[in-house]
């Protein structure tokens, strides 16, 4: 009787699993996930781990295996586990967080002996890691071109093997034991936007794909309509396998090839995840520290009251308050509003990217280091392939142009409502003749873009 260990980490769900289609080669299976956090407080994040954990207990037990749940120290606690239970095998797919790099060669290293076996597998992304260089073996700084070479890649066909998981019982924390939900806290809401687990994440696809994928290059970026797929945070934890989402893609393609723009449109946005781990690999500080390192000299104005505005939706700029009371409300912010409020925060009030990092991890469910420093960094204008700096997003231009029936706006700021569409993007006049509680703009647009432009001339000397 043969036995592998399989440690779930980004990759919660059992179709197309690269480590777990491998340990299904064992007798059987053993199930685990290390909840490594300690004593932090429970983030939107966290919220989704939870009912995405229960979701992958529940499938397993339908198989007749039970999933073994530990909080702590990942390294000793598959020690304690391969040896007491005498397994074969270690199988896990890599997180491709740069914390993590030495504790899975370690791992590798430690079970690669006579009498036992690992294996560690790139199974988060669409394209091998480092594997997209430029002629010169460097990685590439721009990400259209980037594009061009990893679209042509092979990208690995899903794979489905059913796994024979042990029947044994084991020691293991009850799920809420790890304290991932609070339901006292902001996040009880989000229950009613969200079910996270692997078979909502196939059917959510599956609808994107049949109801808005057509539209999806001329939908994306009204945050009004329903133009995208919402399927950032299934991604994060692996609820669905990102080469499945490929191939279902490619397969629309043949078959409505009028459409073919849309759907690479599509693709093309997958990329960019795959993009924001390349800078991560490259950049290990990349949700700390400006790659482009002038920027270390920019001279921010941190002011507690500003920031407390932009958290709370009460800037006075319907679009940029509708983002944070969406964010608040409901864990996420459609992408064109993340930019606007990034923005925002950075050029506007010059608040440093990193607070907007740190709020963004507490509160949205769909978190995810690379993509989200990537994100901070490149509305900054200081990562690589990032936004020009001197582009200051007007969010009244950004509301007029994005949400010109206001639909987005009236949906998160019910204040606004009744207020007419030719004044509701600038409605700080009409709000104060009609009494209307919601607050002026807490900054001037024209001296805000002044002071942002007259900050980044500053760095130019450095
Ligand atoms: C400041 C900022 C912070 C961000 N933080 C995160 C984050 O923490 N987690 C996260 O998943 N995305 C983040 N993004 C990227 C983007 O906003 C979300 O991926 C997108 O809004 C998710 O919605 P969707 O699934 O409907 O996207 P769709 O438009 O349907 O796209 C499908 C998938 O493609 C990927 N994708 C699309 N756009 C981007 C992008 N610009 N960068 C990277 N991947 C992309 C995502 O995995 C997304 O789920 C951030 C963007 C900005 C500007």
């Amino acid at each position: 009787m043969t036995k592998a260990l399989m440690w779930f980490r980004y990759d919660l769900r059992l179709h197309d699993n690269l480590a777990l289609l491998a340990a299904s080669d064992f007798d059987e299976v053993i199930p685990v996930f290390i909840y490594e956090k300690t004593n932090s407080a429970a983030t939107a994040s966290d919220w989704w781990l939870h009912y995405s954990l229960e979701a992958l207990a529940e499938s397993i037990k339908s198989c007749g295996g039970s999933l073994i749940i530990r909080q702590g120290n990942p390294q000793l606690i598959i020690e304690e586990l391969m040896n007491t239970f005498q397994i074969d095998a270690l199988f896990f797919n890599r997180s491709l967080l740069p914390k993590d790099v030495l504790l899975e060669q370690e791992l590798v290293e430690k079970y690669s002996t006579k009498t036992t076996y690992v294996k560690c597998f790139d199974d988060r992304l669409l394209f091998y890691h480092h594997k997209i260089v430029t002629k010169n073996q460097t990685p590439y700084k721009v990400f259209s071109s980037y594009w061009k070479i990893a679209k042509l890649q092979y990208i690995t066909f899903p794979q489905n093997k059913n796994s024979t998981f042990s029947k044994d019982t084991f020691d293991s924390l009850a799920l809420d034991d790890l304290k991932l939900i609070d339901n006292h806290h902001w996040m009880k809401k989000f229950g009613a936007y969200w079910t996270p687990g692997e078979q909502q994440a196939i059917q959510k696809f599956e609808d994107f794909i049949e109801q808005d994928l057509a539209s999806y290059n001329k939908l994306r970026d009204f945050p009004g309509k329903q133009g995208t797929s919402d399927i950032s945070p299934y991604l994060a934890w692996g609820n669905i396998s990102i080469r499945s989402m490929w191939y279902r893609v490619k397969r629309f393609i043949d078959e409505q090839p009028e459409h073919a723009d849309a759907a690479d449109s599509y693709l093309r946005q997958l990329a960019w995840r795959d993009f924001a781990y390349e800078q991560l690999a490259q950049f290990p500080d990349l949700d700390r520290i400006p790659v482009r390192k002038a920027f270390q000299h920019y001279p921010w104005a941190f002011n507690e009251d500003l920031f407390t505005a932009w958290k709370t939706g009460q800037t006075g700029y319907p679009l940029v308050d509708a983002g944070m009371r969406e964010l608040w409300e409901t864990g996420i912010i459609h992408n064109r509003v993340r930019m606007v409020v990034a923005s925002f925060l950075v050029k506007h009030l010059r608040i440093p990217w990193q607070y907007g990092y740190d709020w963004f991890k507490e509160t949205l469910v769909d978190f995810d280091t690379a993509n989200n420093a990537m994100g901070w960094q490149w509305v900054t204008g200081s990562g690589i392939d990032a936004a020009p700096y001197f582009r200051v997003f007007n969010p009244t231009g950004q509301a007029q142009k994005f949400d010109s029936g206001a639909f987005y706006i009236k949906r998160w700021i019910p204040e606004l409502k009744d207020v007419p569409l030719d004044v509701i993007h600038s409605p700080e006049k009409y709000v104060a003749a009609h009494q209307i509680s919601y607050p002026q703009p807490i900054v001037d647009h024209a001296t805000a873009r002044k002071l942002a432009l007259e900050g980044f001339e500053h760095i130019k000397k450095h």
